[in-house]
């Protein structure tokens, strides 16, 4: 049969030429990444061998086989796993970018992370990463139950394609056969591969065997050494989430958190326990100490592993937890699911509900006995996963308000870096302020010099600051214990700070003026209106109540969606001296050139208070140096 040579896709081409250049210091990964793919491949097999024995061809001994060949300087990792059709060898191995390709490319382009070699390691960039070590790499595969002619051969050597043909193969499975590099043939070192092995692979669930040179006594005489080779296991394929909790220790959970994550740095928090009652399980979950890069991402894959009795069913198993705990990490084994359980079922399975409602609270109890007792700690966590966490809110109703206690906001009253709750919030809040009041925006130097705190500074009201792109739709529709959230930049707000006499005078006073106002501006703005939230500051614009307020507006730009086109509503501040001279010329001179100018003025000052770009900043900026210049006039005549 032909050859044919084929082209990678271009993101694997960007791919192979950063493993090609990495300068990543574990490149060791390489065979993580390989043994982790021929133990998938063997889990995929024994699951599909479950139902269709015949796919076993006789053998059901599981193994994943390194084998040196010193003189070729080849490395080969070998499987009796599910093996490839040469479709899924031109597709998987060439021509599909899988999400993990895509979410690592698009990482590795930010700035920062591009001086940042780590990532390969974070984002367990798979198959590829034999090109750190290797510069040639030869596939050889048969899908398990096809004949021994339907093998299929893939070589490259990463210069852009590969070639594939139709080969001969006596046992189904993948070879692996790395040419090394140079500087890669330490990996032909037998220590190094069994230390790489125990590092990154020791708890892989089959054995990964290897034959090993012994020195034996001779059996005719027993003074006499012989050499011989046996194969021998490398790993030690323990199910630690079975063992009992007093029989591992710290290091052994980090280290199989650190095999399961690919995470370097040890996890935050460790929950392993096991439930029993109406479904019977094992848990050994962790929650990570840092997010992963690509945790919003969309095709973020959930890190949580479902084995039936020791027999791993299903990765990224999505069906176990809520989404708001996405950032959680481990294995479930449970006692009670069958072994051939598919997707489906498991969807509709009484046994997941059950596990995925145990863990969800232990989760949300481990979480709240760490906010009462190591606030510290609890903070670290919260600030890298309390983004998620707070989705509950909105897709949790049954734990809202448990959600909700677990909340930490910063505030007009916290200091940077400090943080409140809301129970706190409602604690201290004044007998006379009904709402929790919130301001939505992108960071907190941003939203604490804004103008519409003013009145609730000066009524001494907290304000939370909602700095996170969910909070605007988390919070909206959300009371917590009777105390309803407001923004403050939207809607009609009455601090009580005014007495209603005063107010009533106000909008008499104001009324003309107001019209005109409302006039001029009919076509930029909703409404005019007297402002209840002004101190200092002559105006400002907000959202009305059942618009979206203009920080969230940002916000939503921001994160690419399509926003809904809405007038604000022009509020002026009563107490302010320009007002006060405004009426004074309007009642002189209704038809006075100068007040259409000013009101144009205003309504542009109130869009930069709020940091919307001006449609003319030319003759916003050519009309206040004319005020400047007519002041200074006056003054000097
Ligand atoms: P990932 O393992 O993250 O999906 P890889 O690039 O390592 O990404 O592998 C791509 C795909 O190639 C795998 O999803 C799998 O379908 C296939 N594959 C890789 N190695 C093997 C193997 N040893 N046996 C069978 N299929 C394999």
């Amino acid at each position: 049969m032909t050859l044919e040579k084929l082209e990678f896709k271009t993101e694997i081409k960007q791919l192979l030429d950063l493993m090609i250049h990495s300068l990543y210091s574990h490149k060791e990964i390489f065979l993580r990444e390989l043994v982790s793919n021929a133990s998938d491949a063997i889990d995929k097999a024994r699951f599909d061998s479950l139902t269709n024995t015949d796919i076993l061809e006789g053998d059901s001994s599981w193994k994943i086989k390194i084998t040196v060949d010193k003189d070729a300087g080849t490395l080969t990792i070998s499987d009796n796993g599910i093996g490839m059709a040469k479709d899924e060898v031109i597709s998987e191995l060439g021509t599909i970018a899988h999400s993990g390709t895509k979410d690592f490319l698009k990482a590795i382009q930010d700035k920062d992370a591009q001086d940042n070699p780590e990532l390969i390691g974070q984002f367990g960039v798979g198959f590829y990463s034999s090109f750190m070590v290797a510069d040639k790499v030869v596939v050889v595969s048969r899908k398990a139950g096809a004949g021994a002619k339907s093998a299929v051969e893939w070589e490259s050597t990463a210069d852009g394609s590969f070639t594939v043909e139709d080969v001969e193969k006596h046992t189904r499975g993948t070879d692996v056969i790395l040419h090394l590099k140079p500087e890669g043939t330490k990996y032909l070192e037998e220590w190094e591969i069994r230390s790489t092995i125990k590092k990154y692979s020791d708890y892989i669930e089959h054995p990964i065997v290897m034959d090993v040179e012994k020195e034996e006594e001779d059996k005719d005489n027993k003074d006499k050494k012989v050499k011989v080779i046996k194969e021998e296991t490398l790993n030690q394929m323990k199910a630690i989430w079975l063992k009992s909790k007093s029989d591992v220790d710290e290091k052994e959970y980090n280290e199989f958190y650190k095999h399961i994550s690919h995470d370097f740095a040890d996890p935050a928090e460790v929950m392993h326990y096991r439930a029993e009652g109406t479904s019977e399980f094992s848990a050994l979950l962790y929650i990570p100490s840092k997010a992963p890069f690509n945790i919003f991402y969309k095709d973020y894959e959930i890190g949580l592993t479902l084995y039936v009795n020791r027999v791993q069913i299903m990765q990224h198993c999505e069906e176990l937890i809520p989404v708001y705990l996405r950032f959680l990490k481990g294995v479930i084994d449970s006692s009670d699911l069958p072994l051939n359980v598919s997707r489906e079922l498991l969807q509709k399975n009484k046994h997941v509900e059950v596990i995925n409602k145990n863990v969800t609270n232990k989760a949300l109890g481990v979480l709240k006995d760490m906010k009462e007792k190591d606030f510290d700690k609890y903070i670290k966590v919260y600030t890298e996963f309390g983004r998620i966490l707070k989705e509950g809110i909105h897709v949790d109703f049954s734990r809202r308000d448990e959600i909700a206690d677990l909340l930490l906001f910063q505030s007009s009253k916290t200091k940077a870096g400090e943080y409140t709750t809301l129970q706190q919030y409602i604690d201290k809040k004044p007998f006379k302020q009904k709402e929790i009041y919130f301001i939505t925006g992108a960071s907190r130097e941003e939203v604490e010099k804004s103008p519409y705190l003013e009145a609730f500074e000066e009524n001494d009201f907290e304000v939370l600051f909602l700095l996170d792109e969910i909070d605007g739709f988390v919070m909206e529709n959300f009371e917590f214990k009777e105390n309803k959230f407001k923004s403050v930049i939207k809607g009609d707000i009455d601090l009580d700070g005014t007495k209603d006499k005063d107010k009533k005078d106000s909008k008499k006073k104001f009324e003309k003026l107001i019209e005109l106002f409302k006039d001029k501006l009919k076509d930029e703005v909703k409404d005019v209106r007297l402002s209840g939230r002004l101190k200092d500051s002559a105006c400002c614009i907000v959202a009305d109540d059942g618009d979206m307020d203009h920080n969230m507006e940002n916000i939503m730009k921001a994160m690419g969606q399509q926003v809904p086109v809405s007038k604000g509503i022009l509020e002026i501040n009563p107490s302010h001296a320009i007002f006060e001279k405004m009426n004074g010329i309007f009642e002189k001179d209704k038809d006075s050139e100068l007040l259409p100018r000013y009101i144009n003025l205003l309504h542009d000052q109130a869009l930069l208070l709020q940091g919307s770009k001006l449609k003319d900043p030319a003759s916003f900026a050519k009309e206040i140096s004319q005020l400047m210049a007519d002041n200074l006039g006056n003054q000097a005549g």
